[in-house]
């Protein structure tokens, strides 16, 4: 098991849509970072790219899960695709 650093809330990460990335500071002076697709995926380890500490991110998944309104253009595509 890691050992995590600290635990630190989603919302206290600060978000960058151009990379669709959150970041922490980090002790280090880099930052912490874990991306959008990660926490969709499930991944709750944020990690600095200086140094080996991680942290763990509390988020509630739900809040990264594709919205219904996205499946549902995807399906439409795909009916567009097979019609
Ligand atoms: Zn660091």
């Amino acid at each position: 098991m890691a050992a995590y650093h600290d635990e630190v809330e989603i919302e206290d990460f600060e978000y960058e849509e151009e990379t669709e990335t959150y970041y922490y500071p980090c002790p280090c002076g880099d930052r912490f970072q874990i991306t959008k697709e990660e926490l969709a995926a499930g991944e709750e380890v944020a990690t600095c790219p200086s140094c080996s500490l991680i942290v763990k991110v509390i988020y509630d998944p739900e809040d990264f899960q594709p919205s219904e309104e996205t499946a549902c253009e995807r399906t439409k595509g795909k009916t567009l695709v097979t019609a």
